[in-house]
């Protein structure tokens, strides 16, 4: 039942997805990002906990999902974030009410609260932001081969 929970998600962001956005991990977050009504900006090299590969960080008014420097499956830990929020994974919900009825000053501190560090953990929600990862970025490169024969012909075609 997740795992049709999981597809559905991944299917709905490339419905949404315009242009090229179905062609890159960037363009995904972009289409989510546009989807929720929010900025989402991913880091690279971020400097992490130890032991923490990625992060989600839901600031009241923007979505900031970081990578940290030492991994090398940079786009695999990427797809997970965005798992996590196309999924509606609040983490931890008690501080999340919390956060609602903190005045805007402490809004920033109630999102340190509220992030989400991702180390290697059997939870529920960890095991679907993975399984999200490895289906998106799995139907994003099965898309970029199927554009690529055109791309190949059109040259074919160009150089006669
Ligand atoms: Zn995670």
């Amino acid at each position: 039942m997740a795992d049709k929970t999981v597809a559905r998600a991944v299917e709905r962001l490339f419905r949404i997805a315009v242009g090229d956005e179905a062609r890159t991990l960037e363009g995904m977050a972009e289409a989510l990002s546009r989807d929720r009504g929010r900025p989402l900006s991913v880091l690279d090299d971020a400097v992490l906990p130890p032991g923490v590969f990625g992060q989600w960080v839901r600031h009241h008014d923007r979505d900031e999902v970081s990578c940290a420097g030492w991994v090398h499956a940079r786009d695999r830990t990427i797809a997970h974030e965005l798992g996590h929020i196309a999924l509606n994974h609040s983490g931890r919900p008690a501080i999340d009410l919390a956060t609602d009825f903190l005045p805007p000053a402490l809004r920033d501190l109630g999102a340190l609260m509220l992030r989400r560090d991702c180390v290697d953990t059997l939870s529920t929600e960890e095991a679907e932001a993975e399984a999200f990862g490895s289906l998106l970025l799995r139907r994003l490169h099965v898309t970029r081969r199927a554009q690529n024969p055109s791309v190949r012909s059109r040259l074919d075609e160009a150089l006669g």
